[in-house]
């Protein structure tokens, strides 16, 4: 009998695996993983770009980690969930017998289901071995054209631009990072990108792949565009079969759970990309998808699977990503998110510098914040900007909104100054300011207006 058994040797399987370790030495812990090696999908495109010598440097064999960890490993596919008997089975080991369970298997990239999308030189980039087969390809190619204006898309596509391709994006979308930015900040974004020398098709369909046997063009709203190859990021889907096949609630293929992270199986947990989870804002399910979220979450369900006690408050997916030389990042929800959702927001904006203008080095940084009318709190932060500290100030801002923060609160920051690292004037505060202003304006419109 294994006291927790961990489908799934990834960012959350992983982490769940080694927390359950730490918080009870005793366990007797076993992890069924597919792949062999453990590493972040996350620094793939930067091994694409070349920035990362090569794939050998992300990966770590999982075995050695788990030996390390007196964790037990099993490399094999689990095919079978038996709930009445408490037991896992794989394809080649055998069963395994278990306590506590916690799935872990992570999501697959999402296909276009479009004329031609079984044409070879159509890729999507979720692992190593996806990875590989792009840059084989990227190192005798000239055009590259990548379907979807997500993250993945992105970084895709400004990888392969690093590597010297011609790279288009092309989103069905009127704007890229469609629930990610506001359409203004969404739109320095691609002027960016653009002038590194990407090509943006927003609001275009991907109607098809034209080639014999390989890929040659893509058909965007009608025209052709060249394309040596493809690679589609369009989303990814839950890995959540194993789970309902044996009778856990699912959503759209995305498994169930509560605060705690348990399925509504008791003594069974999920964790990462295969789970639908809630906004700590609305409450409302959402998929997060992101590394941060795989990771907290498998140390919930580490925690709790092994009799400890945590709980998963919700996310706000925060967001980070350096392009080129640009830094994006994102937290809560955007202006346009609220407004869909009818809650009544004002937003505060300031374009800057990070630095003193007069210092050298000193770029243009973009702050919006996103605050509910009804009680000034923050719920959602974006913040576009050259140079370094982009990241810091989005955990900033998620922390703001976990604490229910205020405009006031956030106006009354104590922050540093230093002209070669920050100017006089903090973004944040200023961009408080600025919601400050609109906000007593309005109340005098109204009181004019009575
Ligand atoms: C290109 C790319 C860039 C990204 N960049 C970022 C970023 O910058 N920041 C961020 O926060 N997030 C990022 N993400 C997202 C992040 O990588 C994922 O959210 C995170 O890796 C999910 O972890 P996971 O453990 O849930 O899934 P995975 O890492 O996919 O792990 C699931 C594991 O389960 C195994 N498995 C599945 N089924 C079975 C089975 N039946 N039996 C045994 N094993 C099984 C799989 O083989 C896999 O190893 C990025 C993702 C990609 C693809």
């Amino acid at each position: 009998m294994h006291d927790l058994v961990v489908i799934g040797g990834g960012g959350a399987g992983l982490t769940s695996a080694l927390t359950a370790k730490k918080l009870n030495w005793d366990a007797n812990i076993t992890i069924i993983s597919k792949d062999e090696l453990s590493y972040s999908p996350c620094s793939l495109p930067f091994v694409l770009s070349g920035e990362i010598q090569s794939f050998d440097a992300i990966g770590h064999d999982l075995k050695n980690i788990c030996e390390n960890s007196h964790i037990n490993c099993i490399i094999d596919k689990a095919v079978e969930i038996d709930l009445e008997e408490k037991r896992v089975s794989t394809r080649k080991e055998g069963d395994f017998p278990f306590k506590s369970l916690v799935i872990a298997t992570g999501g697959r990239p999402r296909k276009l289901d479009v004329d031609g999308s079984d044409l070879k030189g159509i890729y999507t980039l979720q692992n190593i071995e996806d990875g590989k087969k792009i840059l084989e390809k990227a190192t005798d190619s000239k055009k590259a054209v990548v379907v979807g204006g997500g993250a993945v898309g992105v970084e895709t596509a400004a990888a392969l631009r690093k590597r010297g391709l011609e790279v288009s994006i092309v989103e069905m979308c009127d704007q890229l990072f469609g629930h990610c930015f506001d359409q203004s900040y969404s739109g320095i974004i691609k002027k960016t990108l653009e002038d590194e020398g990407i090509t943006i098709l927003t609001g275009k369909s991907t109607d098809g792949f034209m080639g014999d046997k390989w890929v040659d063009s893509v058909n965007v709203g009608g025209k052709d565009v060249p394309a040596d190859f493809v690679v589609v990021g369009v989303g990814l889907i839950p890995n959540g079969e194993l789970a309902e096949k044996a009778g856990i609630k699912t959503f759209k293929g995305a498994i169930q759970v509560d605060g705690w992270m348990q399925t509504n199986v008791d003594g069974v947990y999920a964790a990462g990309d295969c789970v639908l989870t809630h906004s700590l804002i609305t409450g409302q399910p959402i998929c997060s998808q992101l590394g941060t979220s795989a990771s907290r979450q498998g140390k919930i369900a580490g925690s709790n699977a092994v009799g400890c006690y945590a709980a998963m408050e919700g996310v706000l997916n925060s967001m980070v990503l350096k392009l080129f030389d640009m830094e994006i990042g994102r937290t809560g929800l955007t202006e346009s998110d609220a407004r869909c959702m009818e809650i009544p927001i004002i937003s505060g904006k300031v374009k800057t510098t990070t630095k003193p203008q007069y210092f050298p080095g000193a770029e243009d940084l973009y702050v919006k914040l996103v605050f509910k009318e009804i009680n000034r709190q923050i719920i959602g932060a974006q913040i576009v900007g050259s140079g370094e500290g982009v990241a810091d100030k989005i955990d900033l801002c998620a922390y703001a909104i976990q604490k229910n923060s205020t405009i006031d609160d956030l106006m009354k920051l104590k922050y540093c100054y230093t002209p070669p690292l920050a100017p006089i004037n903090n973004a944040i505060v200023d961009a408080a300011e600025n919601a400050y202003r609109k906000i007593t304006r309005l109340r005098e419109v109204r009181r004019r207006k009575f």
